[in-house]
């Protein structure tokens, strides 16, 4: 049986721990989609056009999620992400994840819009760009990157910016989806949300 959780928002919102967090509790699959548009990013980075790199993904791509973090990828990720043909060649795999047997989370910007919209359940995962910047900023810190407040928040905010005013399969919320602003929510209080949520459509 299929069970499919869509967790969309904007980077740095907590939508990753919430998705391991829900996946883990109910013994359902994760998909980051994210993880994606920055293999196709990075390709796209090492010089490859962004449409081939996208038909030529393979599990490979993914083997080496640390490498996929760093700023120059995300910043990559969301200039391929406005293509539609990069979009189309990573639909497939995506709706197969999110139908597969045993239940499925992915998180992204379009699952509940696009990807999966007869999703069981749909969450928008959100915060604020200070907030996700100062969240992101402790993450590159400790991953030994250098870098700056002011430079986080702006990079934040371009991202959003090109996400939600892209042609092509803009973040948003879905109609129905249930919003989450975890600007002054702990980890604990915004999975016990989420889990919640989960919970309600699994009974209903
Ligand atoms: O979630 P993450 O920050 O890893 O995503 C990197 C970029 O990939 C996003 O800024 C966005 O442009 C793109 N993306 C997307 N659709 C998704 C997931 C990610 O366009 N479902």
């Amino acid at each position: 049986m299929s069970f499919t959780v869509a967790i969309d928002g904007p980077a740095a919102a907590g939508k990753g721990t919430i998705s391991r967090a829900v996946a883990a509790r109910f013994g359902f699959a994760h998909l980051d989609t994210g993880l994606l548009y920055r293999a196709v990013g990075r390709r796209m980075l090492a010089g490859e056009p962004s449409i081939a790199a996208a038909e030529a993904l393979t599990p490979d791509d993914l083997a080496d999620p640390d490498a996929l973090r760093t700023a120059a990828v995300a910043e990559a990720a969301s200039k391929v992400a406005v293509i539609p043909e990069v979009r189309a060649a990573l639909l497939d795999f995506q709706r197969a994840f999110a139908r597969r047997a045993g239940g499925a989370v992915l998180d992204g910007r379009d699952i509940g819009t696009v990807i999966c919209p007869e999703a069981e359940v749909k969450l928008f995962v959100t915060a604020s760009a200070e907030v996700r910047a100062e969240r992101r900023l402790k993450e590159l810190l400790a991953a030994g990157f250098e870098t700056d407040l002011g430079t986080v928040l702006a990079d934040v905010k371009s991202r959003d910016a090109r996400d939600a005013e892209r042609a092509s399969a803009p973040m948003r919320a879905a109609d129905d989806a249930l919003t989450l602003d975890t600007s002054a929510m702990g980890v604990e209080e915004a999975v016990a949300a989420a889990v919640a949520a989960v919970e309600a459509a699994r009974v209903g």
